[in-house]
């Protein structure tokens, strides 16, 4: 039977930072990932923060030659507002740019990059069960003819994202706290883009900020767009191959006409009640990453950055824990990634109820205020120094009611 130090479930970007931080540390690891690369996933407007994260890991170099539409900033609009945030302009220290990516691509050269440093990635190879002990972890999986096989490794990393395969296998799934939402995406030819337009994500909050329009162009000239909304709208706009939405998409006037004429580029596809957490990240001969834990809401798209925030952290964790030291999995493991995932949650929330807006539709922003918000956007969740982290459960409500307030003021005054 093969016998491994790290087997990693996945090979998106919590499962591929993962694997090759441990490879680097010259630890014998192998992918299991069921599908065949390249794949379509969603998830596609990066935040600056990770670009940390891919660099510690050895892979940003393999990325840069794929020549990935540069992000630097995002838009948010409603009706005639509008409020650009530049990540050159924010409070922490850290990346300015990142990408926009098509994730067939950018997974595929991240699992490449992975299998080049000596990782032995098995693509169709789905893992189907688990059994966890203090010596060895014993895992079963499927091939693409229906074999089944056998692996045992000293620790196992599931990054199987929205396959959920340890949360599933070990009942550890938790329900969100969140309404269940959904999506319905394309891309689509942006012959309509000009020069001056934004080449950056940019966000269309509409229907009293329950839904939400997401435009993220790629360098092709190609751009994806999708719309958020309750479950039963999206299953609205979904049914009959998208016809709904495509019609929202030509029409949708704050889009100005620029996709009325767009060719999808293929069918829509939608996706439904993605929101959902974990009882805990960590138990003996594991660890979950990425969407394996929890995973809130596309909004502010923090998912790949978390899934190579925690691919990281898991591995160094796991690093840690290989060379006999005792690992405090909650506290420096569950903890610290939970931080940062409640911070966004704070966000997230914050866009539904519309303080988000509030605050950054105002009719004057306070330059601070707007380059600490910045840094939340640009994933930087867990620099306790600036005060839209710290205070991030109080800071968006207490500033909007101040703000309501303020304007309502200047109204009557007027
Ligand atoms: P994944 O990328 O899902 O990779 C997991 C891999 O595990 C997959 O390749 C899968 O095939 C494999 N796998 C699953 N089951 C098994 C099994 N049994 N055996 C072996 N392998 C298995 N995030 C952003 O950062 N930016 C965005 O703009 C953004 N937009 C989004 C829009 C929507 C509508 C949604 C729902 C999410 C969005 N996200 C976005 C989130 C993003 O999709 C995820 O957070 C991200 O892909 C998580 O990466 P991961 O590595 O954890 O998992």
């Amino acid at each position: 039977m093969q016998t491994v130090d790290v087997l990693v479930i996945g090979a998106g970007p919590a499962g591929t930072v993962a694997a090759s931080y441990l490879k680097n540390q010259g630890y014998d690891v192998t992918i299991l990932e069921k599908e065949k690369f390249p794949r379509f996933q969603i998830g596609e407007s990066l935040l600056p923060c990770c670009m940390e994260h891919l660099t510690e890991a050895g892979l940003r170099e393999a990325i840069e030659p794929l020549n990935f539409q540069k992000k630097t900033g995002a838009a948010f609009m409603r009706g005639e507002k509008r409020c650009e945030f530049l990540f050159e302009d924010q409070f922490t220290k850290g990346w300015t740019w990142t990408w926009q990516v098509k994730r067939a691509d950018f997974d595929n050269r991240l699992a490449e990059a992975t299998r080049a440093k000596g990782v032995d990635v098995n693509f169709e190879c789905e893992v189907i069960a688990v059994q966890c002990g203090p010596e060895k972890q014993v895992v079963d999986y499927k091939d693409a003819e229906g074999n089944q096989h056998r692996i045992e490794a000293k620790f196992i990393i599931d990054s199987s994202g929205y396959g959920r395969v340890l949360p599933r296998l070990f009942d550890l799934s938790k329900p969100s706290s969140f309404t269940p939402r959904g999506a319905v995406f394309s891309h689509l030819e942006d012959k309509n883009r000009t020069e001056t337009a934004s080449n950056n994500i940019f966000v269309h909050s509409f229907d009293n900020n329950k839904s939400w329009i997401w435009a993220i162009p790629f360098s092709d000239g190609s751009t994806s767009v999708g719309i958020v909304g309750d479950r039963e709208k999206i299953e609205g706009l979904a049914e009959n191959d998208g016809e709904k939405y495509k019609e929202f998409v030509r029409n949708f006037e704050d889009l100005n006409g620029r996709f009325a004429d767009s060719q999808f580029k293929f069918e829509p596809r939608a996706i439904l009640g993605y929101s959902i957490g974990v009882t805990k990240m960590a138990g003996e001969g594991f660890v979950l990453s990425g969407n394996s834990t929890e995973f809130l809401d596309p909004i502010f798209s923090s998912g790949v950055t978390f899934a190579t925030a925690s691919g990281l952290l898991s591995a160094k964790m796991t690093h840690k824990h290989l060379q006999g030291e005792a690992v405090d999995w909650k506290k420096d493991y569950e903890d610290v990634i939970q931080k940062g995932i409640d911070v966004f949650r704070s966000y997230v929330s914050g866009w539904y109820t519309g303080d988000f807006q509030t605050i950054v539709f105002a009719k004057h922003i306070d330059e601070d205020i707007k380059r600490q918000i910045c840094s939340v956007l640009a994933g930087y969740v867990w620099d306790q120094t600036n005060p839209f982290v710290k205070k991030h459960d109080t800071i968006l409500p207490t500033l909007a009611k101040v703000i309501k307030m303020k304007e309502k003021a200047e109204e009557a005054g007027s």
